[in-house]
């Protein structure tokens, strides 16, 4: 059983194998914290959380690293726009670095809703404004840099296979720049690495340009510093390769940074370490909401706030997710939402049988085989490039197995043994959602049952009101009485 991922780099499927034995590194660009995660955002995080997931059900260590972007990220991409931290603080009457922390914490806490798994480095781009600085001073050593009035630029031209990543026609874009507002590139894909504060201005964040990187040094009787702050792109390659050097098993990040975001990553970690940046490249396709783009206008760009309004929780938007491959394009709707809220409903209950089996003391080998296969099973789907709505058809119809069956036929220990897959796997925690009843209500369950059998059918019905009180619904099924919770939110 191999793992296979679509990269990108090749824009083929390749059997994945790291530069170290049992090791891989990998590099997740994170979100640009100035307002709160929409549901596309989310997607993205949800996503990689699977391929770090699978890595681990391989048997791989794994390192990763994901960026927080506080400053830098400019609105657009030829370098003229505003930062969107600075823009963000002037809307909410905060200072960028305030904005920055609040909604840094709300990525957190969502990270934790959602369920995924925490990097091992989450890195901010403002702790590593030395080492990008470093950067763009190994990149003017080699001459790929020039300065104009607002900043040091990367020159693209100097990297010879810059259109190669996204086959981008640079000679068409060199056509349609005259319209452009920043002239003095030389290139118009040239980016900025650093960018100067415009004089007279006072950002909330800026730091000294040291004097070895102008190119027309300050004169040393002057105490005006040029102040200045990194363009969007730098932190990537800083972070990623400071941490875990200058060659990454795996760079994930969604499709749409692939012509400008990941094209310059490559070009100025290249140009820098003379060596192959990333093995692979993982890219998610984007999410649509009500079947258009994301966009502010729109208002469909829903945060885990406006899902939980509704009584979403965030792992049904979990599953919601996995019900696409990431590399295919999908489309949110409530609609499509409360369909994965139901599933998992219906998973949940599926669940709870463990607390009403016992493994019988003859065990029965087979089912637990059964159950067995379909751990295996989830694995390989995820191992065929993250098949993840592959790994929920696999899950329905091993739960498939379970209806109309009598509780004694269950194989508890084998049901437990799948939901730890899944849960270890695909991250839907159906075990920690899904607690036994207490005691009381147990007792009145079988106090109904005797009623049941005595067929006091008045006092049956009297009881099990009482325990649909306590949250739980009793079921006569062919298979004897069990119990599910009434409700769905969990
Ligand atoms: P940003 O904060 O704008 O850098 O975006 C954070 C992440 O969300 C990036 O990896 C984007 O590629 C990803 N992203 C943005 N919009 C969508 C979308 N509609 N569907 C899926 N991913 C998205
Ligand atoms: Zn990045």
């Amino acid at each position: 059983m191999t793992l296979q991922l679509h990269n990108t780099l090749t824009k083929k499927l390749e059997t994945f194998t790291p530069q170290r034995e049992g090791k891989v590194s990998l590099y997740t660009c994170g979100p640009t914290v100035y307002n709160y995660l929409h549901v596309g955002n989310w997607a993205a995080y949800i996503y990689w959380d699977i391929l770090v997931r699978t890595l681990l059900a391989n048997g791989y260590d794994v390192e990763r690293v994901m960026n927080i972007t506080d400053v830098g990220h400019l609105t657009s991409d030829a370098d003229d726009g505003e930062d969107k931290l600075e823009k963000g603080a002037r809307r909410e009457g905060k200072t960028a670095w305030q904005v920055a922390e609040m909604y840094s914490e709300d990525f957190l806490a969502g990270m934790e809703k959602l369920g995924l798994l925490l990097p091992e480095h989450i890195t901010r781009a403002t702790e590593f404004i030395p080492q990008q600085l470093e950067l763009v001073r190994i990149l003017k050593e080699k001459g790929v840099t020039y300065q104009i009035n607002d900043g040091i630029y990367f020159d693209t031209s100097k990297f010879p296979s810059y259109a190669d990543f996204a086959g981008l026609d640079l000679a068409a874009q060199k056509a349609g720049a005259r319209v452009e507002f920043n002239t003095d590139k030389r290139n118009p894909s040239d980016f900025a690495l650093w960018k100067f504060t415009p004089a007279n201005e006072k950002r909330d964040m800026e730091w000294e340009t040291p004097d070895d990187l102008l190119e027309l040094p300050q004169p040393d009787d002057s105490d005006e510093k040029i102040m200045g702050f990194p363009g969007w792109h730098l932190e990537c390659s800083a972070m990623s390769m400071s941490i875990l050097g200058p060659t990454l098993d795996i760079h994930t990040g969604g499709i749409d940074h692939i012509p400008v975001h990941h094209t310059n990553e490559i070009a100025q970690s290249e140009s820098a370490s003379g060596q192959q940046f990333s093995r692979y490249w993982l890219h998610n396709n984007h999410l649509k909401s009500d079947g258009t783009k994301i966009s502010k206008s729109l208002g469909n760009g829903y945060t885990l706030q406006d899902l939980a309004e509704r009584d979403y929780s965030p792992l049904d938007y979990r599953l919601f997710v996995l019900q696409s491959q990431y590399s295919s394009e999908s489309n949110f709707t409530f609609d499509n939402l409360s369909a994965a809220k139901n599933r998992r409903y219906h998973w949940r209950n599926i669940a709870a049988l463990r607390h009403q089996t016992h493994d019988t003391l003859t065990d029965d080998s087979d089912k637990a085989i059964t159950l067995l296969a379909t751990s295996q099973a989830i694995v390989e789907a995820l191992n065929n490039n993250l098949n993840t709505p592959e790994a929920l058809r696999i899950v329905d119809q091993a739960f498939s197995k379970f209806d109309g069956k009598s509780l004694g036929d269950i194989h508890q220990h084998g049901l437990v043994r799948v939901l730890e897959t899944i849960d270890e796997i695909l991250g839907l925690q159906l075990i920690g959602t899904t607690p036994d009843i207490d005691d009381e209500t147990k007792q009145l369950i079988i106090k109904r049952q005797r009623a049941r059998d005595d067929k006091k059918w008045k006092e049956s019905d009297q009881i099990r009101d009482q325990i649909a009180a306590m949250g739980i619904v009793v079921k006569d099924t062919n298979g004897g009485t069990i119990w599910e919770y009434a409700d769905d939110a969990a």
